[in-house]
């Protein structure tokens, strides 16, 4: 009997098959480094030298066990019996399933995440890299299926499918020093491999399959988003020192006075954060420390769409901050959801620090709710990435 694993991979196999359809490196686990990771093979597991010209060596393993492998000195070891280590070849190793069923990986033995295509494992600041290398379609389906619900309409998807593909090949090298293309973390494009990948997003890609934007003959940063709260804004505006980019404007995202992405649950919003604990989270990073006490905060200005550009501090000492730099410090301290997006007003409630706005999210380039609101309204794909990337053209990236 297949798992649901196995059939989605051969579903998916389809878009790893498709001539000129380019791997893309994709890191996992690269903000929590281990010296070994944890593979299941339910088909057994084929092992070969990574470097080129290498000789292909294949080890099956009959029992759908999860197996230990390490790096140690140069090299890769797995563990064949408890506490027994066996040579598998030198640094970097290519793991392939030996069957249909996908390798899943982890580095716990109890959390692992399958993936479509191979596994690279490689020596790194002398712990383990771990690199999945996927078809360019396989990987826009993953991460389209991470990022909204299989149930949105198709043609919402597609355009979605499209940005994700796109912002992939412009992505390729970003992360070139770390030895990968893209990380698996919001930081690129969220990528859980095969974990939660929809039928619906699968169509979404094999109907846009290829298809990516270009902007003068070449591929764009085709930013997405969850909701903009009624306007999308500039590059430029959402991160300090960012260029402004031609396709990537504010566009209102309104119809007659009603905003595309009013269904979205952070189309409005208002949260109150306790004064000490926003006090820590900006001290915790220089760009935004305020010194000992935080009394008020107050916008200094706002963009065209009304997004905060730069704020006001008054602590023990006065400071001016970009509002760039304060969502950051906020985030990664109190998390993704602490405040929304920079579209906010903000007050001191007695203890606590009010703050209410609009949109979840950047605000930059593709509004993923407000895309769902023009498919519904009868829009296709090509009209919705028109409206959210002016001045762009759709192209096959296999003919550039
Ligand atoms: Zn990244
Ligand atoms: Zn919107």
């Amino acid at each position: 009997m297949h798992s649901i694993a196995s059939l989605l991979a051969l579903l998916l196999s389809t878009g790893a098959s498709i001539p000129g359809d380019q791997p893309i490196r994709v890191g996992l686990f690269h903000q929590r480094l281990a010296d070994r990771v944890y593979v299941a093979a339910p088909d057994g597991l084929r092992v070969k030298s990574g470097k080129r010209h290498g000789t292909e060596r294949v080890l099956r393993w009959a029992s759908p066990g999860v197996h230990c492998l390490r790096y140690r000195s140069g090299g890769f070891e797995v563990e064949t019996a408890p506490a027994k280590w066996t040579r598998l070849g030198a640094s970097p190793v290519l793991l392939q399933s030996a069957g249909e069923a996908p390798l899943a990986a982890g580095i716990t033995p109890t959390a692992l995440t399958p993936y479509p295509g191979l596994l690279e494992l490689a020596g790194y600041r002398g712990r383990l890299r771990v690199v999945n290398v996927v078809g360019l379609e396989d990987y826009t389906t993953a991460v389209l299926s991470a990022e909204v619900p299989g149930s949105w309409p198709q043609e919402a998807l597609r355009a979605l499918a499209v940005a994700i593909r796109t912002f992939a090949v412009a992505s390729r090298g970003r992360h070139e020093a770390d030895g990968f293309d893209v990380c698996s973390y919001a930081h690129c494009q969220a990528y859980h491999g095969l974990e939660a990948v929809t039928e619906a997003a699968r169509e979404a890609t094999v109907a846009t399959q290829g298809l990516i934007l270009t902007y003068r003959g070449r591929p764009i940063e085709a930013l997405h988003h969850a909701c903009c709260g009624g306007h999308t804004t500039t590059s430029a505006a959402a991160w300090s020192g960012a260029r402004d980019l031609p396709y990537l404007r504010g566009i209102s995202d309104e119809q007659a006075g009603r905003a595309f992405c009013r269904d979205a649950p952070e189309f409005s919003w208002s949260t109150e954060i306790p004064a000490a604990q926003l006090l820590a989270a900006l001290q915790a990073q220089p760009a935004t420390n305020p010194g000992k006490k935080l009394d008020r905060v107050t916008v200094r200005r706002r963009d065209a769409s009304g997004r905060a550009v730069s704020l006001t501090l008054q602590g023990s000492k006065r400071r001016t901050v970009t509002a760039a730099d304060f969502w950051s410090a906020v985030r990664q301290s109190l998390g993704w959801h602490a405040v929304p997006s920079t579209w906010f007003e903000v007050s001191r409630q007695g203890d606590a620090f009010r703050f209410e706005g609009h949109g979840f999210g950047h605000g930059v380039g593709l509004c993923q709710w407000g895309a769902r609101g023009r498919a519904l309204a009868g829009w296709n794909y090509e009209q919705i990435l028109a409206a959210y990337y002016p001045g762009t053209r759709l192209k096959s990236h296999h003919s550039r």
